[in-house]
């Protein structure tokens, strides 16, 4: 799915200078460069960034930070990662579930409205295989009913959204508060674990760095619960050097992304991602749908000739034991079951050659077409 090999092997002297810079130094934790990396995202996506362990932790701290209690109701998609649940889940705050749009994947905005009660504190888009989640109309619901907005932009970072009036905004900075993930295979990826969180709000942004670090602002001065959660000075440096790329590496999986667009367009069997009007796309996946009978096939066969393909995700949220609500069931929310059965992503970053991308194609026409 990915060649993580291959990309650093482009850039190899770079990071080895900078991860020797932190082995000399010693300095692992919150080392410099590591409020390099903040300020460099921070310049890239407009807005202040403070780094930690990973995304999972990004999304439970942006939580902590808008004192959600628990009893709250959180809104969220339901075809998305379980990350984004499970956090909600874990401070004792109630998930609610909305369905997703058959076309972009993402939350359908036109059924937050009837999830919304007077405990209803939040909603999550989630800026699902990257692209962004319909923020205006979100955003709009957001103002008229007072709830803070959280996005999940751990597959979307360096997307764009486009306003009606034409002004853009970097994907994480719409809201009240971004999350991301810098797990090797994110679009920005770094060694190991990694995410961080971005709020354009300065006092916010300082809340958020005091509960990331034990909740102190002054050490062994603790002036509100919080969490241990980190970024390693490594991962930081891993992080600048390739924060460099990422302009490049978005173009050479919109590059991938056109290929499958032009070779696998045209299949009736097959429906390549939909493009959604008003944001731009970073493809963390390229996701296509096929009839259900034929994706696990299609699926099999690819592996058998060495094509590697995923499923995001075989199993709704809604119909996980450790999600199962009251009255929730097969029939609770169709699109997202029905995505289950007929999505399957293909290889997708910035080292596929033209001659795998041709490979792959030719092997999607000829299962489908057997
Ligand atoms: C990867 C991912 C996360 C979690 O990131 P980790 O760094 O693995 O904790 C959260 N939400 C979504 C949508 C993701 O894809």
């Amino acid at each position: 799915m990915v060649d993580l090999y291959t990309q650093y092997a482009q850039i190899k002297p770079e990071i080895d200078k900078a991860m020797e810079a932190v082995l000399t130094s010693t300095d692992f934790i919150s080392g410099k460069a590591v409020g390099e990396f903040a300020a460099g995202l921070g310049a890239y996506l407009g807005s202040n960034v403070i780094p930690c362990a990973n995304g999972t932790d990004a999304l439970q701290i942006a939580m902590m930070a808008l004192d959600l209690k628990p009893g709250d109701e959180v809104i969220l998609p339901v075809h998305t990662y379980v990350a984004t649940a499970e956090v909600i889940a874990l401070l004792g705050l109630t998930p609610v579930f909305v369905d997703v749009d058959e076309h972009t994947f993402n939350i359908d905005v036109r059924q937050i409205t009837a999830k919304i009660t007077p405990r209803t504190k939040a909603i999550v888009p989630v800026h699902l295989y990257g692209q962004c989640a319909d923020m205006e109309p979100l955003m709009e619901i957001a103002t008229r009913h007072s709830l803070y907005v959280i996005e999940d932009t751990a597959q979307a970072l360096g997307a764009d959204y486009t306003f009606s009036n034409g002004s853009k905004k970097k994907a994480g900075t719409i809201g009240t508060i971004g999350t991301t993930s810098f797990f090797p295979s994110k679009n920005l990826g770094c060694f190991g674990d990694g995410g961080a969180i971005i709020a354009n709000d300065k006092a916010l942004a300082e809340k958020i760095r005091i509960i990331a670090n034990h909740g102190q602002r002054i050490k062994y001065h603790h002036d509100v619960v919080g969490v241990n959660s980190r970024l390693d000075t490594l991962q930081a440096a891993v992080l600048n050097v390739k924060l460099k790329y990422l302009t490049e590496y978005t173009a050479k999986r919109n590059a991938a992304a056109a290929y499958y667009d032009e070779h696998l367009g045209k299949l009736n069997t097959v429906r390549i991602p939909v493009r959604a009007k008003n944001s731009t796309h970073v493809f963390h996946q390229y996701t296509i749908k096929t009839a259900e009978d034929q994706r696990d096939v299609l699926k099999k066969t690819l592996e058998g000739m060495g094509i590697p393909t995923m499923i995001y995700y075989p199993v709704p949220l809604h119909l996980q034991k450790a999600y199962l609500r009251d009255g929730f069931g097969p029939g609770s929310f169709p699109v997202t079951e029905k995505l289950s059965k007929t999505v399957i992503s293909l290889p997708i970053h910035t080292e596929l050659t033209t001659g795998q991308l041709e490979y792959i194609c030719n092997a999607i026409k000829k299962t489908l077409s057997a």
